[in-house]
């Protein structure tokens, strides 16, 4: 079972395959491993000590980043992300990202954001449109239309409570929707980066 995996100067954290959007251009979608991994698909979810004890046990040589990404949407298992984020605060420098598409709030009927104060240190969100429609269209979230706006709270609320929030898009839009997705990521204050599809989150 994969649950690290070097990808550049990443040492990403697989923790679930489970996710409540069915992006079209999801990488599940065009094979199983990434970087360095084996399989990404999980038997089982690793429980919080099979996380730990992976993570000492991992050589993290060339990594300055733990980020939570892989085959799935880590924020589905918030608690179990933030006990090992508290570890790895205690244990490493490392700095920590999460990659995520923002539900978390809706996945958890509640307001998210504030736990992931003192224990990350860069939210990557996908904004992935810059309309509810367009928005249903690619990444056909289990939650609808409500979704967008759901996602685009989760990341106002993240730069309050962590130093760093970036928005994501991936270039399998057009030009005039990328340049759409700069203006709504300029009006909330939040930098927006263009991914190559097949990228790494
Ligand atoms: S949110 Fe991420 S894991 Fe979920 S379907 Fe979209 S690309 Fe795949």
């Amino acid at each position: 079972m994969t649950i690290f995996y070097k990808f550049g100067e990443g040492l990403y954290v697989n923790v679930t395959n489970r996710c409540p959007c069915d992006c079209v251009f999801c990488i599940r979608q065009n094979g199983d491993c990434v970087g360095d991994s084996q399989s990404l698909w999980l038997e089982r979810e690793p429980t919080v000590e099979e996380i730990i004890s992976d993570f000492e046990k991992t050589d993290k040589t060339g990594c300055s980043e733990v980020v939570f990404c892989g085959y799935g949407e880590p924020l589905v298992r918030l608690d179990a992300v933030l006990e090992v984020c508290k570890f790895i605060r205690k244990n490493s420098d490392m700095k920590i990202r999460i990659n995520t598409n923002g539900l978390s709030d809706l996945i958890h009927g509640k307001p998210t954001a504030q736990l992931l104060e003192g224990r990350v240190d860069t939210v990557s969100v996908s904004l992935n449109a810059s309309s509810k429609k367009e928005y249903v269209k690619l990444t056909r979230p289990a939650y609808g239309e409500k979704a967008f706006d759901a996602m685009l709270k989760f990341a106002q609320d993240c730069k309050k409570y962590v130093p760093n929030v970036v928005f994501t898009v991936v270039d399998v839009i057009s030009e005039e929707e990328i340049e759409a997705c700069r203006l709504l990521a300029q009006k909330t204050g939040i930098p927006l980066r263009v991914r190559a599809y097949e990228g790494k989150e």
